[in-house]
């Protein structure tokens, strides 16, 4: 199974994206995880990447489509993946397009999960992630059992620093003026799967797996 998810910054991408990864035995790859762990390991692409995400723009295509097209050529993810992140604007999609079809893989379904603006700022203002396994959270509507500290792997919490709200309003310009346009780009290619995500997380997983049946 070969998927990508998209949505505006909040919509619950990476928590779904966690569970439909044990669900379709797929790796899960995200842009934006590549480049924080790029950023903490203080690599060259990690030192490129900050100074645009810690300011809610977007890491420039060069970079971002290199890093895409190695991982996706990558053994594991000749027999399926989950794609979180990317693509962000058209000419990334025209990329992706243009990657898999020198990989010779098809594109089962664009997940697009649609979300109220005035809900994405208290999910992204109260997100809390794992250091560990990456799994999130949020101090509101998906609390872990023990403050801080995650209930699966027991490692601790924390907060991305391009979550607090002077970022949130720049990620959101960014996503309705560059982002948004992908949705007609993939309802037109005909694998475009409307989600309603504005429910809880494990809801939000249901209408995916049975959608994409
Ligand atoms: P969110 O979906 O909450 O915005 P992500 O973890 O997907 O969070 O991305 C965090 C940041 O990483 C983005 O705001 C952007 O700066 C950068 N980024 C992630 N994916 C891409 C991409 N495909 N192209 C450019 N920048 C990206
Ligand atoms: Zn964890």
């Amino acid at each position: 199974m070969h998927l990508l998810i998209m949505g505006a910054p909040g919509c619950g991408k990476g928590t779904c994206a966690v569970e439909l990864k044990s669900f379709y035995g797929i790796p899960h790859i995200s842009t934006g995880e590549i480049f924080r762990k790029a950023i903490s390991e203080k690599t060259k692409t990690g030192l490129i990447a900050q100074r645009y995400i810690d300011q809610g723009f977007l890491v420039p295509d060069e970079v971002t489509n290199e890093i895409v097209k190695e991982r996706l050529s990558e053994d594991d993810c000749q027999k399926g993946f989950l794609l979180d992140g990317f693509p962000r604007n058209l000419a990334q999609a025209k990329a992706l397009t243009k990657i898999l079809e020198d990989l010779d893989i098809k594109l089962d379904a664009a997940i697009n999960l649609d979300v109220k603006d005035e809900i994405i700022e208290k999910r992204i203002v109260n997100r809390r992630i794992c250091e560990n396994c990456g799994r999130g959270y949020n101090l509101i509507y998906l609390k872990p059992k023990q403050e801080g500290i995650c209930d699966v792997c027991g490692a601790k919490l924390y907060q991305r620093k391009d979550d607090t709200l002077e970022t949130i309003d720049k990620r959101l310009v960014v996503y309705n003026t560059q982002t948004k346009p992908i949705i007609t780009y993939y309802k037109e290619l005909g694998i475009l799967i409307n989600i309603n995500a504005n429910q809880e997380p494990h809801k939000v997983v249901e209408e995916i797996i049975n959608k994409v049946k």
